[in-house]
This record gives C-alpha cells, sequence and structure tokens, in this order.
C-alpha cells in the first residue's frame, strides 16, 4: 500500500468498511439484530459504563450503522458521526445536546419548509426558541446574539431555491459569540461542500436525500467537526457536566474531540429513540458508493435545464446558483466549484395558476415532496411545503405563489428537457 491519503471517490466507497471478519462478505452485511452478546459480566459492565468500546442493542449502535458513520465521518472530514432515522431526529438530537428550556438558537431564514415548522412550534414545546436571521445579511446574525443564544444553524445550499449561504462570514460571528456553528449539508452533500473546511462544528445531513440518493429510505446522520471547546463558560452542561448516569464522567473531559458525537449518542439517541434501521443504512451505504458519480450529473443536468428555462418566453426568472447572471454564483464559484447543486427553482409569468398548470402537465418529472432523487421531481412549495407560512414569510423564503420548485435527476438532460418544453408550451 501507497501512503496516498485516499481521495473522495475511494473514500465512498471504501471508508468505515472491511470484509466481514467471519464470513469474509465483501459488501457490508445487514446486522438485523437488537443485540449483541456480552462475552462476560466485566464485558458488559465496561459497555454500558463508557469504558469500552462496542454494541449493546441497536437503538444505540450497530455495526451495520457504525459503517455508514465512519464513511459520511470521512466523507466530511468530521473525526466522529451518529447515524439517525432522518434528518429531523438528527436536528432534534443536536440541539438536544445543546439547548436548556428558556435558551435560544438563531437560525437562517431560509430553510427546508419541514425545518421552519420544527423549529417554530415543535421545538418551542421543549422551551428552544428560535431567533430567524437572514443569511443574505451577515450583520443581521450578530444583531441576533444574545447570552442565551447557544448555536447558529445554516442550510449550507438552502432550500428551496438553491441559494449559497457564506458559511465562513457566519462562521466567523458564531465564534465571536462562542457558539457552535450548524450546517445542514444536505443539499450539497459533502462531494459539493464540506462545510468543516468554511469552519462547521457540527453537520447535520438528511441523508433521505443525494447522499442515499434513490428516493428509497429515510435517514439522517449528524457529524461532529472536533472543533469546539465545550468546557468554557460552562454554557454546555451536557458536555461539561459529570454525568449521573454514567458513574459521573465528563464526556467532554473523557471524549475530546469527539465528544459531541459520543453525546448524541449515549444521550440524545439513547434516550429519545430515533434509531435508524440497519437495513436503511445498507441501502443508503450502497447509494453513497456513486455519491461522486451521481452528483456530478445531478449538476450537469440542472445546470442544462437552468439555462433552458432562463431562455423560455414564459419563464419569469431562474433561481439557480450555477447561472453566470446568478445573484449567488460568486459565492457558488468559491464555495461549490464542481457544481451549485440539483435542486433550484423559477418562477412563471402566469403566476400562481401557470404554477399548477405546470406541475399538472409534466410527465417525466414526479410531483411530489422530496429532493436528491434519481428521479427529476417538481413541487409547488406555496401550495405544499411552505404553505404553512404567510404570504409575505412565503416570499423571504424564496417560495413565493408563482414559484416551482426542481430537483433534477440523473435521467438524460434532454428528455428532461423537452418534458418541461411541452408543459411550458401546451
Ligand atoms: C429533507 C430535509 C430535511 C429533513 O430530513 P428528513 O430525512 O425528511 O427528516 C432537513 N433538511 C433538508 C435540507 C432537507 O432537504
Amino acid at each position: 500500500m501507497s501512503d496516498r491519503l485516499p481521495g473522495f471517490s475511494t473514500l465512498a466507497v471504501h471508508a468505515g468498511a472491511q470484509p466481514d471478519p467471519t464470513t469474509g462478505a465483501r459488501a457490508t452485511p445487514i446486522y438485523q439484530t437488537t443485540s449483541f452478546v456480552f462475552n462476560d459480566a466485566d464485558h458488559a459492565a465496561s459497555l454500558f459504563g463508557l469504558q469500552a468500546f462496542g454494541n449493546i442493542y441497536t437503538r444505540i449502535g450497530n455495526p451495520t450503522n457504525a459503517v455508514l458513520e465512519e464513511r459520511v465521518a470521512a466523507l466530511e472530514g468530521g473525526t466522529a458521526a451518529l447515524a439517525v432515522a432522518s434528518g429531523h431526529a438528527a436536528q432534534v438530537v443536536v440541539l438536544q445536546q445543546l439547548l436548556q428550556p428558556g435558551d435560544e438558537f438563531i437560525a437562517a431564514r431560509k430553510l427546508y419548509g419541514g425545518s421552519i415548522n420544527q423549529f417554530t412550534h415543535a421545538f418551542k414545546s421543549f422551551g428552544w426558541n428560535v431567533v430567524w436571521a437572514d443569511p443574505d445579511d451577515i450583520a443581521s446574525f450578530e444583531r441576533a446574539v444574545t447570552p442565551r443564544t447557544k448555536a447558529i444553524f445554516i442550510e449550507s445550499i438552502a432550500n428551496p431555491a438553491g441559494s449559497i449561504t457564506d458559511i465562513e462570514a457566519i462562521s466567523t460571528v458564531a465564534r465571536k459569540a462562542g457558539v457552535p456553528l450548524i450546517v445542514d449539508n444536505t443539499l450539497a452533500s459533502p462531494y459539493l461542500i464540506r462545510p468543516i473546511d468554511h469552519g462547521a462544528d457540527i453537520v447535520v445531513h438528511s441523508l433521505t436525500k443525494f447522499l442515499g440518493g434513490h428516493g428509497n429510505s429515510l435517514g439522517g446522520i449528524i457529524v461532529d467537526a472536533g472543533t469546539f471547546d465545550w468546557s468554557t463558560g460552562g454554557k454546555y452542561p451536557m458536555l461539561s457536566e459529570p454525568r449521573p448516569e454514567y458513574h459521573g464522567i465528563r464526556l467532554q473531559e473523557t471524549f475530546g474531540n469527539f465528544a459531541f458525537a459520543i453525546a448524541c449518542r449515549v444521550l440524545g439517541l439513547r434516550d429519545l429513540g430515533p434509531a435508524l434501521s440497519p437495513f436503511n443504512a445498507f441501502m443508503i451505504l450502497t447509494g453513497i458508493e456513486t455519491l461522486p458519480l451521481r452528483m456530478q450529473k445531478h449538476c450537469d443536468n440542472a445546470k442544462a435545464v437552468a439555462e433552458f428555462l432562463a431562455g423560455h418566453p414564459a419563464v419569469a426568472a431562474v433561481n439557480y446558483a450555477g447561472l453566470a447572471s446568478d445573484k449567488y454564483n460568486q459565492l457558488a464559484r468559491k464555495y461549490a466549484p464542481k457544481g451549485a447543486g440539483a435542486v433550484f427553482t423559477f418562477s412563471l409569468k402566469g403566476g400562481y395558476d401557470a404554477g399548477v398548470s405546470l406541475v399538472s402537465k409534466l410527465q417525466l418529472f414526479s410531483h411530489l415532496a422530496n429532493v436528491g432523487d434519481t428521479r427529476s421531481l417538481v413541487i409547488h412549495p406555496a401550495s405544499t411545503t411552505h404553505s404553512q407560512l404567510d404570504d409575505a414569510a412565503k416570499v423571504k423564503s424564496g417560495a413565493g405563489p408563482d414559484v416551482v420548485r426542481l430537483s433534477i435527476g440523473i435521467e438524460d438532460k434532454e428528455d428532461l428537457i423537452a418534458d418541461l418544453e411541452q408543459a411550458l408550451g401546451a
């Protein structure tokens, strides 16, 4: 073996996986078991006391899921990761380690519609208060910081319009405030953007989207960058204070630069319970093996479709950061030089009615609420994913009434353009 560090495509296929030591199986087996036999009483006690790493019960960890965790940690450049049942579960588990009732976190206003809902309503009932900021106005993050701020949450490529966030500028605000920066990297995937390289302390994903990539399995993951010091100022007691359920150990002191991933596992996942099925972990691992190939094709197709739409007389505007004329093109060149992703929006001169009509006439595009599938997808956010927002908030989050969102798949781009052409022209 050479001492070359493996490249991204090699890690996508191999990171975390070994031939199965018992059977020699080359693909990662699905360890479809709830629990694992202890060697003896001492072994069991050391596992429960966090003195040894090993398998206990699939709600806390599973060998198939462990391969997925190691692979995504390697692709993102983090120290460790924790897989959970969905992207939303990842967000709950992360914030549970950081916020006490009455605390605040700052979130970019341009977010996945489900995250806006989760932050506004579900988290409020836990006493976690979201304060919104505008990702196009970095000073709005600075103004939002208070003594109760415990984290900043942004998307790297933001739903629904595929806008690019200035991660480095916001990480500077987070550093000054002494709080971690959490980046939802779902729409970019680590193939396009690695937020840790730009100052993120925690990366979360909905594995359901581009990482799994085939629209067949839900999952989520949390990646610990290992960069944040949780012990300063007593702001993060879950990490810095003695844990009664683990004989008084302090997680930061014991686990150092992967303490956050451990906290998410042994406090968050163990107690809240959103475990990922090993079967889904297997499906997502298989998807990740082709991530670099798929992602490049997704981006190349998206650019071709965006260029076609930009030249069509029925189209009022196209929001795709990969277009030279787009307001996010500079940021796209800096953060995502291989491509600006495959999710973007455009608006029609005919407004709301034209949007609804287009969606009903498309044949190759599937009308559904998902992104990051091999298949091309279409949705009208104002009447679906963002329908809970009032009109002003819809426009602010990029989901105005005339807006249509596309997630471009890996079909032949000529077929996608032909489908749009017949639906727009008819
Ligand atoms: C889908 C999505 C989520 C939520 O993930 P689930 O797996 O559906 O729970 C979070 N953030 C973004 C950007 C998403 O696209």
